[in-house]
């Protein structure tokens, strides 16, 4: 069950963030590929009083329950109890029948639900994180692509962070898609759409 635990793994590395499907980017990034950036990102935060490695290990687990569930968003017409649902069952399926409720299966529980709850300041960052990278990752689509529609995403995440550190590299990040829409000689104020 172990070995199986860890095959189960790779559908985290195979599932494509969906999102980016529908807007026509080729080759998306996985669900691996986004929390392995998180994880990074959370080494590059200032600890004050934050238990960094925890968050490290929690943007590793946060999405883990999308290994069986897939990367569920508003067009799969999935509502959101039924989406908390299907991932808490997941969830409980990995750590307890495949992990068998050992040691380590309790602490990824155990960090998976206290992101889920955004009780603590560490699932706070971690949430925080995961918005920001999803901003870093719809400019580089648009660097790379020329995309246009993805102005959706900009407005659900950039406005939500509210750790310090984490809202400065966001204005850092903006100015830069300011000036790689202007010099594409489209008005940055122009919803780009
Ligand atoms: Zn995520």
């Amino acid at each position: 069950k172990l070995l199986y635990y860890m095959h189960f793994l790779q559908n985290l590395k195979l599932s494509k963030r969906t999102g980016w499907y529908h807007h026509g980017i080729p080759a998306p990034e996985s669900i691996a590929d986004h929390m392995y950036r998180m994880a990074m990102l959370a080494m590059l935060v200032r600890p004050d009083g934050l238990d960094i490695p925890k968050c490290v290990m929690m943007a590793l687990v946060h999405d883990l329950a999308e290994a069986q569930v897939g990367d569920l968003t508003p067009m799969c017409r999935v509502d959101k109890a039924e989406k908390q649902r299907r991932e808490t069952e997941a969830i409980h399926y990995l750590t307890q029948d495949l992990l068998g409720n050992s040691p380590a299966a309790a602490n990824i529980l155990q960090l998976w639900h206290e992101y889920e709850e955004r009780t603590t300041a560490e699932a706070r960052l971690v949430k925080d994180l995961d918005c920001f990278e999803l901003c870093l990752q719809t400019y580089e689509y648009e660097l790379a692509h020329g995309t246009r529609d993805l102005q959706q995403f900009w407005l659900g995440a950039a406005s939500k962070i509210a750790h310090p550190q984490v809202k400065s590299w966001t204005q850092a990040l903006l100015r830069k898609r300011r000036a790689l829409w202007e010099g594409r000689g489209i008005a940055y104020d122009t919803p780009i759409a």
